[in-house]
């Protein structure tokens, strides 16, 4: 498949047609995981109108990535294209990742499904479900070419590997779409709105152009 023409984008996507997400080359990001996260403290996000957020001290959530590695957020809860209000994806996050990063268990569950047979900036969109103790699941999109670490049917822990990102399915641009939902994970599903417990305070969740660094839990 030929190059995109970047590889990154802080810019929101937009919906070229209703089979293809095309998002804008604004000003690079780092994607590097290992260096610092802003020095400033995070803005507050707005999240989605009206949601209630769970308190982010406790949250049963830490950011899908290993601790000290930091990621630019992208597109958020509630802020355009595919992740706007009222789509499934409302709650969904997009982490500005280079093609191989490492990706963590957000939460503990048992895998029910992997696929990694994509190629990326091609179809199958590559991702790993979790199942949560309460019946939540959580997903993690885009993965790269054979991208799981893990099978189905395996029980993770938080923070287990279970993942290297990539650009498959509707990615456009390298990067990794976490999103939980409810009452089932094949689309169109229904997400719900998560908070993260070892990062800088997120009492709407994660503001989107912020950089998130993964601290101990
Ligand atoms: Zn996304």
């Amino acid at each position: 498949m030929p190059a995109p023409a970047c590889s990154r984008s802080t810019v929101p996507c937009v919906i070229a047609t209703t089979a293809l997400l095309l998002c804008g080359c604004g000003p690079a990001s780092d994607g590097q995981g290992a260096a610092d996260a802003n020095t400033g403290p995070a803005p507050t996000a707005a999240g989605c109108p009206g949601a209630f957020y769970p308190e982010w001290t406790s949250s049963p959530y830490v950011l899908p990535y290993p601790v000290g590695a930091a990621y630019t957020v992208d597109l958020s809860h509630c802020s355009g294209s595919y992740h706007s209000a009222g789509q499934p994806d409302a709650y969904a996050i997009d982490f500005d990742m280079d093609i191989g990063s490492v990706i963590t268990a957000a939460r503990a569950g048992l895998v029910v499904y992997v696929e990694e047979s994509g190629i990326d900036y091609d179809f199958p969109n590559n991702l790993v479900v979790v199942r949560h103790a309460d019946e939540t699941f959580a997903q993690y999109m885009h993965l790269t070419t054979g991208g799981a670490l893990v099978d189905i049917g395996q029980q993770v822990e938080q923070g287990d590997q279970i993942g290297r990102s990539g650009a498959t399915g509707l990615a456009g641009y390298p990067h990794l779409h976490f999103v939980v939902t409810q009452g089932g994970w094949r689309y169109p599903y229904e997400s719900t709105p998560t908070t993260f417990s070892n990062t800088q305070p997120n009492e709407r969740s994660l503001a989107s152009g912020y950089r998130y660094r993964a601290e101990p839990y």
